[in-house]
């Protein structure tokens, strides 16, 4: 793809200048300037453009190969020191859900020390099939022979789709893959829906810094590939002793090779609260007004067996520390029970809690947005509320 001005055409009337998201366009002597180092071809200029004087040619390199061959949803699984991670289960529950319409299988790619004990697992969490490779020195996250094993199988087994967990290991590997299979690959999606018409996978995820959200589709390449935060979606109920099919890889593990040699691994135990563990969560926003009335949301969430969250603007207002903030730029949780107290409800805070199982809202604006995710809302005053459920609750 390239872009130009058309200079016969360009007016100067600086619009492009404004709307550059990108800051790549300048005005010199009534034309504009495209910085190509700068522009990513988003186009904004294009659309705004009153004289159609920028261009952006794009090649249409069509279909690489015959689609029909792909069938099934892949989800690469994650094996690290003998444990599965369960946002992996997470992703089978997704896979599910996406197969309610393409009628195929959910296929769950699983490579690791002693991984072979998930199999069960996978298959009562949603797989049909598992197809697995266990090695020794699978141990511990080395991206680069985990993805030269994953894009093994995948090109192999052929799955249409390819979802991973967003974890840091998620991060490290679905990439490389998406690569080796010169494919696409849209990370930290919030929502996937499937177009059966096309057969196109909607991979919805915030863009521009969370102002818009934006449905990407991979329409010439496949696998299409996604990863998506640990607790945006849900895992199915278990179907208890449900089996499938079972493949196991034999590859010659001293054909993968790696520039990097893991000695240790260690986790990182600084954090002091860790809220996308906790079952029950109540949290403050602006509404809670002051530092001091969060010592009331504690006293709720201590007496609830819970921990407390909160919107950035409790955290930016300095009342409660970054680790408790829930959302777009804090964390992603997923508690049986979600009570959001003083908080507005913005795009941002419902990326991070809208999956909670059951949530209530207090606040004292019937018409804030927070109401319309909410299982119960309370439309009234928090100084009023939680002081009245604290003292129940203590009877
Ligand atoms: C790129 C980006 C990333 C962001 N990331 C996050 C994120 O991770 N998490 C996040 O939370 N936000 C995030 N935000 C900010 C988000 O857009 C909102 O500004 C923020 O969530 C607002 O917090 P709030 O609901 O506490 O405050 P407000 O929107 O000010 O809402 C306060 C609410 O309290 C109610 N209230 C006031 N007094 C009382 C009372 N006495 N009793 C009951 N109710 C009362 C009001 O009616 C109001 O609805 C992000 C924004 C951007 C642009």
């Amino acid at each position: 793809m390239s872009i130009q001005v058309i200079i016969s055409k360009c007016k100067g009337c600086g619009l492009c200048v404004k709307v550059c998201p990108f800051s790549a366009i300048t005005m010199e002597n009534k034309l504009a300037i495209i910085d190509k180092d700068k522009c990513t071809l988003c186009g904004a200029c294009v659309e705004k453009c009153n004289f159609a004087a920028i261009e952006i040619e794009r090649k249409d390199t069509g279909k690489t190969e015959d689609f029909n061959t792909y069938r099934g949803i892949g989800v690469i699984v994650e094996v690290i020191n003998e444990k599965l991670n369960s946002a992996s289960l997470e992703m089978l529950g997704a896979a599910v859900c996406l197969n309610e319409k393409l009628k195929d299988k959910v296929i769950a790619f699983v490579a690791g020390k002693n991984c072979k004990q998930f199999v069960n697992t996978l298959f009562e969490y949603g797989a049909d099939k598992v197809v697995l490779y266990e090695n020794d020195g699978l141990q511990y996250l080395n991206d680069e022979i985990f993805s030269e094993i994953y894009q093994l199988m995948i090109k192999n087994h052929k799955p249409e789709i390819v979802l991973t967990a967003a974890t840091a290991y998620g991060r490290a590997v679905a990439p490389r893959v998406a690569v080796m299979l010169r494919t696409g690959l849209t990370a930290d999606c919030t929502e996937l829906e499937i177009d059966i018409e096309k057969r196109e996978l909607k991979q919805t995820r915030p863009a521009f810094g969370g102002n818009i959200m934006a449905t990407i589709v991979c329409p010439n390449h496949r696998p299409q590939m996604a990863t998506v935060r640990a607790k945006v979606m849900k895992k199915i109920e278990p179907r208890s002793g449900i089996q499938g099919e079972l493949i196991i890889e034999n590859y010659n593990f001293s054909d993968f090779q790696s520039g990097m040699k893991v000695l240790r691994s260690e986790y990182d135990t600084s954090s002091k609260v860790n809220i996308t563990e906790a079952d029950i969560i109540v949290a403050g926003g602006r509404g809670m007004n002051s530092p001091d009335s969060f010592k009331m949301l504690e006293e709720l969430a201590n007496l609830l067996n819970g921990a407390v969250g909160a919107s950035r603007a409790a955290v930016d207002a300095g009342w409660i520390d970054y680790s408790h903030q829930v959302g777009q730029t804090g964390k992603t949780v997923q508690p049986k029970i979600y009570i959001a107290c003083g908080i507005s409800g913005a795009i941002q805070h419902l990326a991070g809690m809208k999956s909670s199982d059951y949530i209530i809202a207090i606040n004292k604006d019937k018409n804030a947005p927070i109401f319309s995710v909410a299982d119960i809302g309370i439309v009234g005053d928090v100084f009023e509320i939680i002081p009245e459920l604290i003292k129940n609750l203590k009877k």
